[in-house]
């Protein structure tokens, strides 16, 4: 069995993670870490690791085989490029790079190194969406006509590089790029137009809120909207299709799948008169006409993101995150940000 060596560069709370959670596939070893601040390495040695004296000398290590960058979002460029001309492979933190310019020379240096260079998109895994997604594929739902996809919290932006444009801060490139590459996953199809509003309500120089609007070719919409001021929550999916409506409320993956039973509409009743007064349209369905389920949230396995980057480096398997996806999701942060500053939707074929 071949054995495979990662050094992380940027030891800070997402590192710790994968050192504890998701290095786990046997041929793969954590060789050491290196950060620019003296607190974290002291933490790295209290863990038990070899610390680095730079990122260089990590990076100057024959010994090491990939490298995980883990810093705040501006830095991600010249490590990732870094590491791939050092001659290693190069897993990135989301998002991959501040915009698509930098994305486009990460995979010039890719390229031209013959090194594999793809991103930590783990949310690919996350079991609501993996339901979500599923029972899309599964024509369950008929034609999908509207996707909303909904991560709200009410703590505003963590304090840190996070508040601060320079540093790649703010919802739409923290949280943005894992909803926005969950529904490019879902709808396999061009994005034709992008709408979105976006909200500085605490933290002024970066978005602490956004919602954000794709039509694709076939006419599909997804709305995506995060938030952090908000003290009540609505459902983390609302998914839309002509046989039937599945609402996701959290990630624990409580949902209901509600279908019709018969094809034609049947008006029960001419005219309902409720408490807002008489409709026809919005009169409800009896219940023996609608048929409901539950559907299985399956098991999550995140570790799994590292057994299928070493199965490509084998040669057995694709790889599971590509640069040309992330390139697809970055232009469609990139329009959200152009729509912001002008107003309108922007039309576009992404
Ligand atoms: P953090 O602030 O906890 O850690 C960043 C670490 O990088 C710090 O220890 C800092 O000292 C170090 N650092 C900064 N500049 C450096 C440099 N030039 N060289 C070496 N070290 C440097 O941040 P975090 O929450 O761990 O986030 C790190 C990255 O992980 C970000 O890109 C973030 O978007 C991403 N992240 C991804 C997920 C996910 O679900 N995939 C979740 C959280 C964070």
């Amino acid at each position: 069995m071949k054995q495979y060596t990662i050094g992380i560069i940027g030891y800070g709370g997402m590192a710790v993670y994968h050192q504890e959670r998701l290095i786990r596939d046997p041929r793969l070893r954590l060789a050491g870490v290196s950060d620019i601040d003296p607190a974290r390495c002291d933490l790295a040695r209290a863990h038990g690791l070899r610390v680095y004296d730079s990122n260089e000398a990590l990076l100057a290590d024959p010994g090491v085989d990939l490298v995980l960058v883990a810093t705040p979002n501006h830095f991600h460029h010249d490590l990732s490029v870094a590491a791939l001309e050092a001659g290693k492979h190069v897993v990135c933190e989301k998002p991959v790079a501040m915009d698509s310019a930098e994305l486009l020379s990460m995979m010039d240096c890719a390229r031209r190194t013959g090194r594999v260079l793809t991103i930590h998109q783990n949310r690919r895994r996350d079991a609501d969406f993996v339901l979500v997604r599923d029972a899309l594929r599964s024509g369950r739902l008929g034609r999908p006509f509207s996707i909303e996809s909904r991560v709200l919290g009410s703590r505003g932006v963590p304090f840190g590089w996070r508040c601060h444009k320079l540093a790649g801060g703010g919802m739409m490139l923290d949280w943005g790029v894992h909803l926005v590459d969950q529904v490019l996953q879902m709808i396999p199809e061009p994005v034709v137009s992008v709408y979105a509003q976006l909200f500085s309500i605490h933290t002024p120089e970066v978005d602490d809120a956004f919602k954000l609007f794709l039509r694709f070719e076939s006419g599909v919409t997804a709305l995506v909207e995060v938030g952090t001021l908000h003290y009540l929550s609505l459902p983390r999916w609302f998914v839309c299709g002509d046989r039937g409506t599945l609402q996701v409320d959290d990630w624990s993956c409580r949902n209901r799948l509600v279908r019709p039973r018969d094809e034609a509409v049947t008006w029960e009743e001419e005219i309902l008169f409720t408490k807002a007064g008489p409709t026809k349209t919005m009169a409800p369905r009896s219940s023996a006409s609608l048929e409901e389920e539950t559907l299985e949230a399956g098991d999550v396995d995140f570790a799994q993101f590292y057994t299928d980057l070493l199965d490509h480096l084998e040669g057995k398997a694709p790889l599971a995150v590509t640069p040309d996806e992330a390139l697809r999701v970055m232009q469609v942060m990139e329009a959200a940000f152009r729509s912001q500053e002008t107003g309108q939707a922007i039309p576009d074929r992404i």
